[in-house]
C-alpha cells in the first residue's frame, strides 16, 4: 500500500510541477486508478471507494456548469461583498502601456526567450552620429561650474545650439522637422550630457519625454500636431507640463485644479465656448521659459454646454504663455542645479475649446493620456541619468582612488575602499544593465507600464548608493565645490531623481507590486474583473474559469517552490553557458517562490494589503531584483560574454538574489499569521538560505576593474563624456591616472631601494635622494615630478577669495 500512496504523491507533484490541464490530470489520475486496480491486491470495498471518489471528482472539477453550481457561485458571490471595486484612476493605470517580462516573472515558470530574442540594443549609424557630433560639441560648450553657480541657466551659446541641433527633438517625428531617434539614442543623449552636467541633462530630457510633445504625437489632433511639433522641433516654442501642485503631489489625480465650460472672449474671437481655467502648480520643470504649457485640471459643464454630464474629469489643455491671466516666470531652486523650474497658476484663464489636447473628443481621458506616456518618459530620462552617475563614478572615482595616496599606499588598495569601490562598479552594471533591458523593449514597441516604475525606482536608489560611496572615496575633494568638484552636484541631483515622476517610496511600497499584480497576475484582474465588472451569469463563468486556474497555479506552485528549493533548481531547464546557468536556474527558482508568495500575501492580507506597504514595498523588491538580475544576464551575453565582465555579473545576479531573499525572508516573518510565514520559508527555503552576499574575493576582482583602464572599465563606462582637456574636472584625473601607471615601475624600483637599505626616505620625499644615488635616470626623476605635479593638480579643491566669492585656487 505504501508504494501506491508514494505513487500518488508522486503522480501529484510530478503533475503540478508541470503544470497539466485538469483534463489530462484526470485521465492520468484514472490510469492509476486503473493500475491499482489491477496490480494490488486492495479488498473490493477499497476499490470500489476509491473510484466513487474519483468519478465525482473529476465530474465537478471537468464540468464547468456543474463545478460552478456546487463551488464557484457562493466564492464568486462572498468575493462581490468583500474584494474592493477598481477606481476609475485605476482602472486607467492598469489600462495604460503594455505587460512585459514582469509576466513572466509572475508566472512562476519565466521564459526567457521573451528577452533573450530582443535583438542586443544598436544605434544606427545616423544616430552615433548625432552623438559624436552634435552632442559631444554640445558637452563640450557645457561649464556645469557657471551654470550652476554663476548663471543658474545655460549659456545663450548652448541654448541657441541645442535648438539648432535638435536636441529637444529627439522624439518628434521627421515629417515634423523632428530627428524621430530610438529610446536608445534619447537615452544614450542623456547620459552623455548628465556625465558633463546634471543640470543640462534635466534640460534636454524633459522636452523629450513626459512633455507637450509626447502628448501631442500621441493624442493631438491634425492641426495640433501641424502647428506645435514643427515649433517644439526647432525650439520656436520650449514646453512644460504641469501636472502637480501644492495640494496635490503624489496624489495627483486629486488636483484641486478646475476647467468650467462656458463662453468667453479669446483673442478676437467673442461669444465663443471654451473653458475658463483656475489653477495652480509647481515644481514645473522648464516653466519660467516655457512658451507653451501643458496643464492638467478637472473639467465641469456646469451649464451643460456640451454634454448632459456635468463632471467630466481629468482633461489635458495646451496654453499659449501669453494668454491672460497666466502668471509664470518665477523660478525655484532645486537641490543647487540651475535647470529652470518654477510654479504656474492661472486665474480666470480662458482658452478655446481646440486647447484641449486631442480635441473635445479627449475630454475626460487625461488621467489615461498621461499614464500612457509616463510608462516610456520614465523607463528612459531617469534611468539614463542615474547610469550617467554610476559611469561616471565608475571611471572617476576608479581613477581617484588609484592616483590618490594615503600611508604611501593608493587608497583603493585599502580593502575599506575597496568594498565600496565594488559596490560603485557592480551597481553600474547592474542599472546600466536594467537601463538597457527595457529600451529595447520600448525600441521593440512594447511600452511595459509596471517595469517602466521598477526601472526608475531601482536605477534611482542605486545611482544614490553609487554616489553616496563615491562621495565617501573622494572625500573632501568630493565636498568642497568648485569647478574642481565633477561629483558634487551629481550628489546634489540625487533627490531630484528620487522624487520626480513618481517618487520613489510611493513607487516602491504602493505602486510596482500593486500595480504589478492586477496586471501581470496571470488570473489576478480576471477575477477582480469578472467580480465587479462583468455582470450576471457571464460573470460568474469568467470567474469560475480563472478561480480554478488560479488554484491549480497555486498548488503547482508550492510544489515548483519546494522541488527546485530542495534541489537548488539544479535540474531545472534553463538557457546560457556554464557561467550564467545557475543564474537563470536561480531566477526561475525564485519566480515560483514570488508566484507563491504572492497569492498568499494577496489570500492572507485581501485589500488590506494596499495598505500594507512594508508587505507590498517587499513583494516590489523581489519583482525587482528578478528583473535586475535577468537583465545582467541578457546583457552580459549581448556584450558578446567577455569574460573579463564575468565578476560583474556575478556580483550584480549575487546581489540582486541575495536582496529577492532577504525581501522573502522578512515578507515571511511579518505576516499576520505566524504559521503561514513559517510554512512558506518551510516550502520556499527547505535547505536555510540559499543566497549570500558576493564575497570578499568576488568583490576584490570586482574593485580591481575599476582600479585602472582596460576594455571593461571602457564598456563600462561607455557613453559618459570623455575629456581630453587636463584642465578640466575629469580631463585632470584621467591625465594623472596615465602618469601615475607610466610611472609605476619607477616608483616599484624605489620601493625595493627603501626596503633594502639603499633609500632612507619613501614617496615623494625620496625622488630627490634617489636620483642621486643614481637609482633612477634623470628622465624617470622628471616624468616622477611631472606626476607628482598631475597628481597634485587633480586632487586639489577651489579656494574661494572672502569678498565676492572669487575663485582664487592657486
Ligand atoms: C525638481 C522637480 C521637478 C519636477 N518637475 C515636474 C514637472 O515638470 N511637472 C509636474 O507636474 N511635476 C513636477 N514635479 C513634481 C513631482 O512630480 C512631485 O514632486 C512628486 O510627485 C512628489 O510630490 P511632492 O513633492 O508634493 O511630495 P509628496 O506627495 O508630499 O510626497 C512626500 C513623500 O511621501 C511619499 N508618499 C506620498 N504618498 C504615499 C503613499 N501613498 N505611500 C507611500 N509613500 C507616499 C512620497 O513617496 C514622498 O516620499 C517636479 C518636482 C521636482 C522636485
Amino acid at each position: 500500500m505504501i508504494y501506491w500512496m508514494l505513487v500518488l504523491v508522486l503522480f501529484i507533484f510530478v503533475t503540478a510541477y508541470l503544470r497539466l490541464a485538469l483534463l489530462q490530470w484526470s485521465i492520468l489520475l484514472g490510469a492509476i486508478l486503473l493500475a491499482f486496480y489491477f496490480f494490488s491486491a486492495a479488498s473490493n470495498p477499497v476499490i470500489i471507494s476509491l473510484w466513487s471518489f474519483y468519478l465525482v471528482l473529476i465530474t465537478v472539477l471537468n464540468f464547468p456548469a456543474l463545478r460552478r453550481r456546487l463551488i464557484s457561485r457562493y466564492i464568486f458571490c462572498g468575493m462581490k461583498k468583500v474584494m474592493p471595486a477598481i477606481s476609475q484612476t485605476e482602472q486607467e493605470a492598469l489600462d495604460a502601456g503594455d505587460v512585459w517580462w514582469e509576466a513572466e516573472l509572475f508566472s512562476g515558470n519565466p521564459n526567457f526567450d521573451v528577452i533573450r530574442q530582443l535583438p542586443k540594443p544598436m544605434l544606427s549609424q545616423e544616430e552615433q552620429a548625432f552623438l559624436d557630433g552634435p552632442v559631444e560639441a554640445f558637452c563640450k560648450m557645457l561649464d556645469d561650474w557657471k551654470i550652476t553657480h554663476k548663471d543658474f541657466d545655460l549659456s545663450a551659446r548652448a541654448w541657441k545650439f541645442a535648438k539648432e541641433n535638435k536636441l529637444f527633438a529627439m522624439i518628434i517625428p521627421k515629417q515634423y522637422g523632428g530627428l524621430e531617434y530610438s529610446a536608445l539614442c534619447h537615452s544614450q543623449m542623456v547620459i552623455k550630457i548628465g556625465s558633463r552636467s546634471g543640470s543640462t541633462g534635466v534640460t534636454v530630457m524633459v522636452p523629450n519625454s513626459l512633455g507637450p510633445g509626447k502628448l501631442l504625437m500621441i493624442y493631438g489632433t491634425q492641426e495640433q500636431k501641424d502647428y506645435y511639433l514643427p515649433r517644439l522641433a526647432t525650439g520656436i516654442d520650449i514646453p512644460c507640463f504641469g501636472l502637480t501642485g501644492p495640494d496635490a503631489g503624489s496624489d495627483a489625480g486629486s488636483m484641486p485644479d478646475t476647467g468650467v465650460i462656458c463662453k468667453g472672449e479669446y483673442e478676437d474671437q467673442s461669444n465663443i465656448i471654451g473653458i475658463r481655467l483656475n489653477f495652480e502648480k509647481r515644481y514645473i520643470t522648464l516653466a519660467p521659459i516655457a512658451t507653451i504649457l501643458g496643464i492638467a485640471f478637472k473639467l465641469s459643464d456646469p451649464d451643460h454646454l456640451l454634454s448632459d454630464v456635468e463632471e467630466r474629469g481629468i482633461t489635458l489643455v495646451l496654453i499659449k504663455r501669453e494668454t491672460a491671466g497666466i502668471e509664470i516666470g518665477k523660478r525655484h531652486f532645486p537641490a543647487n542645479q540651475a535647470f529652470m523650474n518654477g510654479p504656474i497658476r492661472g486665474k480666470d484663464v480662458f482658452i478655446p475649446l481646440d486647447a484641449i489636447i486631442g480635441g473635445v473628443d479627449y475630454i475626460g481621458k487625461g488621467w489615461s493620456m498621461l499614464m500612457e506616456c509616463l510608462g516610456d518618459g520614465r523607463a528612459i530620462s531617469l534611468p539614463a541619468l542615474g547610469t550617467a552617475v554610476g559611469k561616471l563614478s565608475s571611471k572617476y572615482t576608479g581613477a581617484y582612488s588609484r592616483i590618490r595616496s594615503q600611508f604611501n599606499t593608493p587608497i583603493g588598495n585599502f580593502e575599506g575602499v575597496e568594498e565600496v569601490l565594488t559596490k560603485i562598479a557592480g551597481q553600474t552594471y547592474a542599472i546600466d544593465a536594467a537601463r538597457l533591458m527595457i529600451l529595447s523593449a520600448l525600441d521593440a514597441g512594447t511600452v511595459p507600464s509596471v517595469l517602466s516604475g521598477v526601472v526608475k525606482q531601482q536605477t534611482m536608489e542605486r545611482m544614490r548608493e553609487i554616489v553616496n560611496h563615491s562621495m565617501d572615496i573622494h572625500g573632501g575633494h568630493g565636498i568642497c565645490m568648485g569647478p574642481h568638484n565633477f561629483l558634487g552636484r551629481a550628489y546634489q541631483l540625487v533627490p531630484v531623481g528620487i522624487t520626480v515622476e513618481g517618487a520613489n517610496i510611493l513607487t516602491r511600497t504602493m505602486i510596482i507590486f500593486g500595480q504589478g499584480a492586477m496586471r501581470s497576475h496571470p488570473f489576478l484582474l480576471k477575477e477582480v474583473e469578472a467580480v465587479h465588472n462583468t455582470s450576471g451569469e457571464a460573470g460568474l463563468i469568467d470567474f469560475d474559469l480563472a478561480l480554478f486556474s488560479h488554484i491549480g497555479f497555486v498548488i503547482s506552485n508550492v510544489v515548483r517552490s519546494f522541488w527546485l528549493g530542495i534541489s537548488s533548481a539544479r535540474f531545472a531547464t534553463a538557457p546560457g553557458n556554464r557561467d550564467t546557468r545557475y543564474y537563470y536556474r536561480q531566477i526561475i527558482r525564485m519566480s515560483a517562490a514570488f508566484a507563491l508568495l504572492s497569492d498568499v500575501c494577496l489570500a492572507v492580507l485581501g485589500g488590506a494589503l494596499k495598505r500594507r506597504e512594508k508587505i507590498s514595498g517587499r513583494l516590489a523588491d523581489i519583482l525587482s531584483n528578478l528583473y535586475v538580475c535577468s537583465a545582467v544576464l541578457k546583457h552580459y551575453e549581448d556584450e558578446g560574454e567577455q569574460k573579463d565582465d564575468l565578476p560583474l555579473l556575478r556580483w550584480a545576479c549575487e546581489d540582486a538574489l541575495f536582496n529577492a531573499q532577504t525581501a522573502m525572508k522578512n515578507i515571511m516573518k511579518n505576516l499576520p499569521t505566524r504559521f503561514i510565514g513559517k510554512l512558506c520559508n518551510f516550502i520556499i527555503f527547505p535547505l536555510t538560505k540559499p543566497y549570500q552576499e558576493p564575497d570578499d574575493n568576488l568583490g576584490q576582482k570586482v574593485a580591481k576593474l575599476i582600479l585602472t583602464p582596460s576594455a571593461t572599465l571602457d564598456r563600462l563606462s561607455q557613453g559618459i563624456f570623455v575629456s581630453d582637456n587636463k584642465n578640466d574636472a575629469t580631463g585632470r584625473i584621467s591625465y594623472a591616472l596615465d602618469q601615475v601607471l607610466a610611472t609605476q615601475d619607477i616608483e616599484h624600483k624605489l620601493r625595493e631601494a627603501y626596503k633594502t637599505g639603499q633609500l632612507e626616505k619613501r614617496g615623494h620625499a625620496a625622488y630627490e635622494e634617489a636620483k642621486d644615488r643614481k637609482i633612477i635616470s634623470a628622465k624617470e626623476y622628471k616624468l616622477l615630478k611631472q606626476t607628482q605635479l598631475a597628481i597634485r593638480d587633480a586632487i586639489k579643491v577651489d579656494e574661494f577669495s572672502f569678498k565676492n566669492w572669487k575663485i582664487e585656487t592657486p
